[in-house]
């Protein structure tokens, strides 16, 4: 076994594509250290700084105190606790829908719903760029799966239009994202929700990156945009802007039934600590106070701010910034520069290349990310080190 995994792992490492991983030695935060080299963190989802917020360590310290750390059982034993229906219960208010389920992650949420709501005979329709777990999800699923090139609307509607041929009153499910997770741009969801109106299908909304960065209550970029009632099947994840962790589904009760009933990720896992449930319900209610609006406008003027440093042209969707370089080798020596790229005095930045299979081969690129963490003195000094490095960029 090790001989042919050794050499399977040397193909990988020629090619660029062979990952490792590089634990911290401090918390998460807008520093991080690595061993004893300190630096400047660009690479984390936690974009409203909340992973390391007092308030939901708090919370957490208080349900370990009260539950203890292990929920002991699946949901539907006795792992239910009182965190679990308070969770649902934040989640369901928050984003405005009848009812909510909670997953331990965003990753289990794809994959228990559209196992759940998809089987052969069935067509799931998604974007090129969505993230593996609802590519894993609607594979896993056994339904009839077409993509449609990122964000493209005609293809969209001829997929739909081969669909519903093809089955006139069968199921189908386009799933998507709202921002999307390696190119921070947006979906069109209006025009999408219209096609998938006009031809009976549903629309399953993954808001893993639009959660606590847009719409009023952070509630996300279907509720910015007044179009949350429209769509069946909102699906997300505490672990970015929330801080916390574990996945979410919200909408009808009736879903939320089926779910509880068919979703296998939920069904045969078992729930998450109280402790989990507890700090996502904390994270979930104060998504709607004057301290998260001002989080978010922070969050905002650092996502501008970093635009401006960086000479980027296009409007700034997303607290999101792909820099496309093409190939894994430019991206990575990219990030090593970037990594010993500090002028006197300053620390180095810490900017993963993001490589194939997690986009597409031919556009690895840098991800930058902001968080209302971030001073702007530091995305001023990442500004200028990206400008020091004059990045080839492919688009
Ligand atoms: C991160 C991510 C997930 C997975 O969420 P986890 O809670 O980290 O498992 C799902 N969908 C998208 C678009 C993501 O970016």
């Amino acid at each position: 076994m090790n001989k042919q995994l050794a050499t399977s792992l040397s193909e990988l490492e020629e090619s660029g594509s062979k990952r490792v991983l590089r634990p911290l030695s401090s918390r998460q935060g807008p520093e991080v250290s690595v061993g004893d080299v300190r630096l400047q963190n660009f690479s984390s989802n936690d974009y409203l700084g909340l992973a390391t917020e007092p308030f939901l360590a708090e919370a957490a310290i208080t349900a370990i105190a009260q539950y203890g750390t292990g929920a002991g059982a699946s949901r539907l034993i006795s792992g239910t606790l009182a965190p679990h229906s308070e969770l649902e219960f934040e989640l369901a208010r928050w984003k405005q829908s009848e009812a909510a389920l909670a997953f331990s992650s965003g990753y289990a949420t794809a994959l228990g719903v559209l196992g759940a709501l998809a089987g052969a005979g069935d067509i799931v329709i998604l974007d090129k760029l969505c993230h593996a777990c609802i590519i894993d999800g609607a594979r896993l699923s056994g339904a009839t799966l077409r993509i449609f090139p990122h964000n493209n609307l005609d293809r969209l509607e001829s997929h739909l239009r081969w669909a519903r041929n093809k089955h006139p009153r069968g199921r189908i499910i386009i799933a998507t994202e709202s921002v999307f997770s390696m190119d921070g741009d947006c979906a069109p969801i209006r025009e999408i929700i219209e096609l998938k109106e006009r031809y009976g299908a549903w629309l399953l909304l993954d808001e893993a990156h639009a959660v606590g960065v847009h719409g009023e209550n952070g509630a996300g970029l279907s509720d910015a945009k007044g179009l949350s009632d429209r769509i069946e099947i909102h699906m997300g994840t505490l672990s970015k802007a929330l801080g916390c962790a574990g996945g979410y589904v919200c909408g009808s009760q009736t879903l939320v039934e089926w779910l509880t009933n068919k979703a296998r990720s939920f069904m045969f896992s078992t729930a998450p600590p109280p402790a989990q449930a507890a700090v996502g319900a904390a994270a979930v209610r104060w998504m709607g106070t004057e301290a998260a609006a001002q989080r978010r406008h922070l969050l905002w003027s650092n996502i501008r701010h970093f635009h401006m440093c960086a000479n980027l042209s296009h409007q700034p969707q997303s607290a999101i910034v792909p820099l496309i370089v093409g190939e894994n080798e430019a991206a990575l020596s990219a990030s090593e520069a970037l990594q010993t790229a500090s002028s006197a005095g300053d620390l180095g930045f810490w900017v993963p290349a993001i490589r194939y299979p997690t986009v597409p081969k031919g556009t690895a690129r840098l991800r930058v990310t902001l968080s209302a963490a971030h001073s702007q003195k530091a995305i001023e000094s990442l500004g200028c080190a990206l400008q020091r490095i004059s990045l080839n960029q492919s688009t």
